[in-house]
């Protein structure tokens, strides 16, 4: 019998009043309407973590399409529904988003190595997850608002850092979750016990069979988190990293360029560089062995055409970097943008990994000087200034991106005056 624990007051202290008022009217709707309403998953989790979190994700227990439609029927806002999944997405007037899914769909088989016991659909619905410490409810119906569901000791496990699975067969039925191990093990600093451990090791070797798309989807997430390194190093750990790529690079040589990218990555964002969450690619790309091999194997990837460019502007860009006569650690902003200014951020934090520290840091410099660019000059400008229009605009706008870039505090009408000795000269041969 799970212990009774109430959390109305970390609810109150924790969410947004927004969030906690919806959350007690949605409740009462359901309460109305006899069915059960359950908050579950991630942001039960984040909520007893003190993160914020309001991804808000709701099992009832009865017809949640039915509940979703009257929601926006009372309080307005738009919905999306999924018959076939018995799932509804209410998007409240807040903007606020909340996804309502009718306990007992099947969008989990249930575990077939089990047998099927007496279970309220709640637990059953819980019990279909990957850890403990998701695998908790709150339940926000009017009567007993703010109960904690917590069949499987998820509680105690957050308390002590632990990732724990439900059932031993759990990484075999998904080895995904291996994954999913790593990346909550990371970004908490949890650890799974020794026999999730024990249990992702052994089913390791499954990953094998888990469709590339499926894994990209993994992978991806996981390395977006902060400290993407420790995450490596785990999947290296479990032996997991093979049966996912093939490389012959030491670990120790993954494990360095993967710190440099990320730290190349938090450069970036510390300076609001932009990173698209295909970044992974660039993890990717830095683990093999060499450039070829990297396009070989990625083609497995089943990447989409946008990360195939991104991973092909990778490679040339390292090239460019490493080869290229005229970008050194004193080149020139505007000689590193004349190179590169068509090489997408992500694909340039992947192709910097390659370069020694010093190159780096003077390409991390270039890239944040072109990021916060704001060009004083464009095409109405020229026009304005008695221009005439035609295919020499998009050179004459090059070049003076690149006055701009390297000389900060310019004005327009400098550059203007600039426009016009070129043309002027330009004109002359
Ligand atoms: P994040 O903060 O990274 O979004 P999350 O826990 O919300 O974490 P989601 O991937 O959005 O992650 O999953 C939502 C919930 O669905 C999880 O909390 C978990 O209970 C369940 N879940 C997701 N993937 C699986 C899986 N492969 N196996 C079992 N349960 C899963």
């Amino acid at each position: 019998i799970p212990m009774k624990r109430q959390v109305t007051e970390t609810m109150k202290k924790q969410l947004p009043p927004v969030i906690f008022q919806l959350l007690e009217l949605i409740g009462k709707e359901a309460a109305e309407r006899d069915m059960n309403a359950f908050l579950i998953g991630g942001m039960v989790r984040d909520l007893l973590l003190n993160r914020d979190n309001v991804d808000m994700d709701i099992v009832i227990e009865g017809d949640g399409i039915l509940l979703a439609e009257e929601l926006q029927k009372l309080y307005g806002g738009s919905i999306r529904t999924h018959k076939q999944f018995r799932t509804a997405v209410w998007k409240h007037p807040s903007g606020f988003k909340v996804d309502l899914t009718s306990a007992r769909t099947e969008y989990y088989d249930f575990p077939a190595a089990l047998p099927k016991v007496e279970m309220s659909t709640i637990k059953e619905d819980l019990f279909r997850r990957d850890f403990t410490i998701n695998a908790m409810g709150v339940c926000i119906s009017t009567q007993e608002f703010g109960d904690l569901l917590d069949y499987f000791h998820g509680y105690e496990d957050i308390n002590k850092g632990r990732i724990r699975v439900l059932y031993n067969l759990s990484f075999v039925e998904d080895p995904t979750r291996i994954l999913r191990a790593i990346r909550f093990e990371t970004r908490f600093s949890f650890q799974m016990d020794a026999q999730t451990h024990e249990l992702a090791r052994q089913a390791a070797n499954n990953l094998r069979s888990v469709s590339k798309a499926r894994l990209a989807g993994e992978l991806s997430r996981m390395f977006y988190e902060e400290d993407a390194p420790a995450g490596a190093k785990r999947m290296i750990d479990l032996s997991c990293l093979n049966y996912i790529i093939s490389t012959s690079l030491s670990e120790k040589t993954i494990l360095q360029r993967i710190q440099l990218l990320t730290d190349v990555r938090k450069e970036f964002e510390a300076n609001h560089v932009k990173m698209k969450p295909s970044f992974w690619i660039e993890h990717l790309f830095v683990m093999f062995q060499d450039h070829h091999q990297a396009l070989i194997h990625a083609a497995t990837f089943a990447l989409s055409k946008d990360d195939k460019h991104t991973l092909n502007t990778t490679l040339h860009a390292v090239t460019t970097i490493t080869d290229s006569a005229d970008i050194s650690p004193l080149a020139q902003t505007g000689e590193w943008h004349r190179q590169l200014s068509q090489t997408k951020n992500e694909a340039l934090a992947g192709a910097l990994v390659f370069a020694d520290a010093e190159l780096r840091q003077a390409g991390i410099n270039y890239v944040i000087k072109r990021n916060q660019l704001i060009p004083l000059v464009g095409g109405k400008e020229l026009i304005n200034a008695g221009f005439k229009p035609g295919p020499h605009f998009k050179d004459i706008l090059f070049e003076l991106e690149i006055i701009q870039l390297e000389n900060p505090d310019i004005t327009a009408d400098e550059l203007l005056q600039y426009a016009n000795r070129v043309l002027a000269s330009g004109n002359e041969t």
